[in-house]
């Protein structure tokens, strides 16, 4: 009963176990060796969508730096946060990490610019959203099998992939899929508590590494930053922990030792806060978590820290006017890419090319952004200048 035994420790009642869960869009049997989630996790590795997430942007271009983090490299650190919480509070470690390696399948090249571009142009032909993406990644795009589309995961594991999802989106899941991955956000119930923590794991990721990114950019300071209690709170302990990092070739180290202590208290924050409110609620099964309020949290403090710290973000990385003049760059191609596609569908690969012929406009608006939605930022840049002669990028 290897599924059952972690760490010496059985799964939580209230976890996901994988031997109820409720099944694959396409019927299999069980495989030999490996849980159902773990066969998950192993479909989301091998899958195409995964591969590329290496070459795409988390916050700056991969182009711009070998050291910066990709959505190749934040998904790893996603998982890895969520497995060691998972861990400690008995919920299924596969499952969480399967979620987590999966969630950002669905963006598009150049990050949250280029999704906004692309929502842009498809805003007439039902918009562009990436987590309903990530889902049609794993549902519908991935060609990996001879007898259905997509790799066919566990409602648990597309459950957790599907993060937000609007009131009209999750309709239209609901008619395609009674009671499947939509019902949720139709009846207000919450996922699993696997899928609420790579949420959270997600956050407390990026929050850390764009302040690893955003100082070994040059863009914010170590200064800037002492006015943000999160990190100031660490930054001080790891100094009178080890004085010698105040000198000048102490930076690099003091900007990691700050960052690690500041991983680790949120995840022992986590760990306690949501201890606490299981304890509370005592949820005997998986539904009654989806009927609960969400349970996996911050306490109240850690909360407001978390939230200021990505206010800080917002402010002085993200609408850095060199990350802006970049995005508006990187809207451009998505824009022009989508214009000229749409226009001329030929230019597209052949089977591609072939299905928006085929369809009606909204059909070939999809084929399109799909199209868009899978490039690596480098694949978009030379795209856009083979079919304007003009480099925008130096991807
Ligand atoms: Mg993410």
């Amino acid at each position: 009963m290897q599924h059952v035994m972690m760490n010496h420790r059985p799964l939580a009642s209230y976890a996901c176990h994988s031997d109820q869960n409720r099944g694959r869009r396409f019927p299999q049997p069980p495989a030999p060796t490996r849980s159902e989630f773990q066969r998950d996790r192993d479909r989301i590795v091998h899958s195409t969508a995964f591969r590329r997430l290496v070459y795409k942007t988390q916050v700056f271009l991969n182009h711009e730096g070998d050291l910066f983090r990709t959505r190749l490299t934040h998904s790893l650190e996603v998982a890895q946060l969520g497995r060691s919480i998972a861990r400690s509070l008995a919920l299924n470690e596969d499952l969480v990490e399967a979620i987590c390696l999966a969630h950002d399948l669905g963006h598009t090249p150049f990050g949250h610019a280029g999704q906004d571009a692309l929502n842009e142009c498809m805003k007439d032909c039902g918009g562009f959203e990436h987590n309903l993406q990530s889902l049609r990644v794993v549902d519908t795009l991935e060609e990996r099998y001879p007898e259905y589309d997509g790799i066919n995961l566990t409602f648990e594991t597309r459950e957790g992939i599907l993060k937000h999802c609007s009131r009209r989106n999750a309709e239209l899941i609901e008619q395609r899929e009674p009671h499947g991955v939509g019902e949720r956000f139709l009846r207000g119930w919450q996922p699993s508590l696997e899928a609420q923590l790579c949420n959270l794991a997600d956050e407390i990721a990026y929050n850390a590494h764009d302040v690893d990114d955003g100082v070994r950019s040059g863009l914010i300071s170590m200064e800037q930053l002492c006015s943000v209690p999160l990190f100031e709170r660490y930054r001080l302990q790891a100094l009178a922990a080890h004085p010698q990092l105040q000198e000048e070739f102490g930076q690099r180290r003091l900007l990691n030792e700050t960052i690690r202590r500041m991983l680790s208290d949120q995840v022992y924050d986590v760990i306690n806060a949501t201890s606490r409110a299981i304890s509370r609620l005592a949820p005997g099964n998986v539904d009654d978590v989806r009927h609960a309020p969400a349970l996996v949290q911050f306490s109240a403090e850690m909360r407001a820290e978390s939230l200021a710290l990505k206010q800080f973000l917002f402010r002085e990385l993200y609408r850095h006017a060199q990350v802006m003049e970049t995005m508006a760059l990187a809207q451009r191609v998505i824009r022009e890419l989508f214009a000229i596609y749409l226009q001329n569908p030929s230019e597209m690969p052949p089977a591609q090319a072939a299905q928006a012929l085929a369809g009606d406009a909204f059909k070939r608006a999809r084929v399109v952004a799909d199209f868009i939605a899978g490039m690596t930022d480098r694949y978009a840049g030379r795209e856009h200048e083979r079919l304007t002669g003009s480099r925008l990028l130096n991807a």
